[in-house]
């Protein structure tokens, strides 16, 4: 039986105190994570071994702006599923500053964040998707966020780095477009929305995730209407 309706009895969590110090190449990968999958891990590792990055934090989104008329996932389930996913890999940390921020949180104010946790020499590459950067035009305060950070986009499936560098000559600043750094990560055709619509349709979600997602997926009865 699911325990879905149990309540969520978490303690208030504190923000962290990361000590990013010592930390020189730092990586960040945003996302609604709901739920996170395979996708999001190998792209974080192959730019994490390839970038050579100390750490890679995962960064859980609180209500994000483009997702706002969609019903999302409770934080504290989707947090959970990251920390879940992330726990074997010891270059991975999981952070709550966009889900503790009360109101909508923009990149910017996550990259400023995080630069002031680090040494003035330290450099911060933000990890996305191809179709999250397609959209970067569209995010606000992206001259004070190009400033702090380099973006790496990982091309998927139907996304060739020429192709997708092309599409964003048109809609980027010069400036802006030297600071996107295209990578190639093995082809993986995963996304959050198919593994809610395979869980709503009672299909295998097996191997697209985690074992342990998968299990508290099914524990919490989270997307059993495929949403
Ligand atoms: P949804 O289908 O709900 O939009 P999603 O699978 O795209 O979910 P998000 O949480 O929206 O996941 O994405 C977080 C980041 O991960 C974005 O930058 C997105 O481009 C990237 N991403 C998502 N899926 C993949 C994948 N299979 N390979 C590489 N990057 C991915
Ligand atoms: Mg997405």
């Amino acid at each position: 039986m699911a325990d879905k309706d149990k309540p969520l009895s978490l303690p208030d969590l504190p923000e962290e105190e990361l000590d990013l110090a010592n930390i020189k190449r730092l990586g960040l990968m945003g996302g609604t994570f709901d739920p996170i999958h395979q996708g999001h891990l190998v792209t974080a590792e192959a730019v994490r071994s390839g970038f050579s990055l100390d750490k890679v934090i995962f960064v859980p989104s609180g209500q994000p702006p483009h997702k706002a008329d969609k019903e999302i996932t409770e934080k504290e389930q989707r947090y959970i599923m990251t920390e879940l996913a992330t726990v074997t890999n010891p270059f991975f940390m999981v952070s709550r500053v966009e889900l503790n921020r009360a109101g909508f949180s923009y990149s910017a104010d996550t990259v400023n964040y995080f630069r002031s946790k680090m040494d003035k020499d330290g450099e911060i590459f933000f990890i996305t998707g191809a179709d999250a950067i397609m959209e970067i035009f569209t995010w606000k305060k992206l001259d004070e966020l190009f400033a702090r950070c380099t973006f790496i986009a990982a091309t998927r499936p139907g996304f060739r780095p020429e192709r997708m560098m092309g599409r964003l000559e048109r809609q980027l600043k010069q400036e802006h477009l030297q600071k996107v750094i295209a990578m190639e990560v093995p082809a993986m055709a995963i996304s959050s929305t198919d593994i809610r619509a395979r869980v709503g349709a009672g299909r295998s979600i097996k191997y697209l995730l985690p074992e342990t997602v998968e299990q508290y997926i099914y524990k919490q009865g989270l997307y059993m209407d495929g949403r």
